[in-house]
């Protein structure tokens, strides 16, 4: 880094790093909490709590926290948030041919904030981003049905229109591409109002329900939901989780195996309506399986590298699918999202 980052943002960096490195989510909290209460002290107050040695009477802050603060104010780099610039910077290291097609992307489509069951807001996971050199992001949180991770009604999903032109405004060039990950119901309908669908940049379209059933069934119901005009991305198709994960308010889901389709028709299908295959980057999903990404290739699919962020740390995730896009030959123009953002909104509106 060559300036020193401000308190907040030293912290916030620190949080991202700790993230990135897979660790505790209490210990990454820790420091996105630490922010928050820099960010919200009246002028002065930090001045003054660091002169009388009171900061850590703040709830929120503690001795770690409260030491990175001290250095970042002095103007120094934080000698936590250095100890871990330099551990993690040769933290799996990309394979050049990896490392290179990672630098072909140029924003992810599939990220989620505290509006769905992300933990950060939008303008948090939009900065990360930004320092990653993203040129966009679909903020895509979940649809009305998909209630334990907080979806988004329409009202909300309006609301959230708003909230992101006004960010848009503000981060430019930057872009923040307005979107969903909607859920396929068991019909193979969307769960959002066609007219709402329309008005959204992107439209990841997952199942999350009834992820056992029987193979025709599942595939009658991906098959219309990648049909559907408004799907542009099919999420993470298999809905398989490679190990145990925990989710808010300490639930664990279990790891479970692969939803069985059809495959070959599913990914024909995506070839013919334009929908692209996500390679989902998330370490507990890595979805689709390699054989299965290998016949999505074959068979002449788009893809979407996609981390499915649910924090601003996890938008470093993409190594993880350019690594199985290497691995399986996917040609890098096939990539969605190594478009330019009006490239890519042209694709999603045609
Ligand atoms: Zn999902
Ligand atoms: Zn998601």
């Amino acid at each position: 880094m060559s300036t020193p980052l401000g308190p907040a943002a030293a912290l916030r960096r620190i949080a991202f790093l700790l993230e990135r490195a897979r660790e505790p989510t209490h210990r990454v909290a820790a420091f996105r909490t630490a922010a928050a209460v820099v960010d919200a002290l009246p002028e002065g107050e930090l001045d003054r709590r660091i002169r009388t040695r009171t900061l850590t009477d703040l709830r929120g802050i503690g001795p770690k926290t409260g030491a990175a603060i001290v250095q970042a104010h002095a103007g120094d780099v934080p000698e936590y948030l250095a100890r871990l610039e330099e551990s993690h910077a040769e933290l799996v290291p990309l394979a050049d041919d990896v490392a290179e097609f990672r630098s072909a992307l140029r924003g992810d489509l599939h990220t989620h904030s505290d509006w769905s069951d992300g933990g950060s807001p939008i303008r948090e996971m939009a900065e990360a981003a930004i320092s990653l050199g993203h040129e966009y992001m679909a903020l895509t949180d979940h649809s009305p049905r998909l209630t334990v991770a907080n979806g988004l009604t329409t009202q909300r999903l309006e609301r959230q229109l708003d909230v992101v032109a006004e960010l848009n405004e503000e981060l430019g060039p930057f872009r923040i591409l307005t979107g969903i990950e909607c859920d396929i119901n068991v019909d193979g309908s969307l769960d959002q109002t066609d007219e709402l669908l329309g008005r959204l940049d992107v439209v990841v379209a997952s199942v999350h329900s009834d992820l056992r059933a029987e193979s025709a069934a599942m595939t009658e119901r991906m098959l219309a939901a990648v049909a559907n005009p408004h799907t542009d991305v099919l999420g993470h198709c298999t809905g398989r989780l490679l190990i145990p994960r925990e989710q808010r308010e300490g639930r664990r889901q279990r790891p479970r195996p692969e939803s069985a389709f059809d495959a070959e028709a599913v990914f024909s299908a995506c070839v013919e309506h334009g929908t692209a295959v996500e390679i989902n980057s998330r370490p507990e999903r890595l979805d689709p399986p390699l054989r299965l990404l290998a016949l999505a290739v074959e068979l002449g699919c788009q893809f979407a590298i996609d981390t499915d962020a649910h924090a601003p740390g996890q938008l470093d995730w993409q190594g993880n699918g350019c690594e199985r896009a290497v691995e399986t030959g996917v040609d890098v123009d096939r990539v969605v999202n190594t478009w330019t953002a009006d490239e890519l909104l042209d694709w999603t509106v045609g």
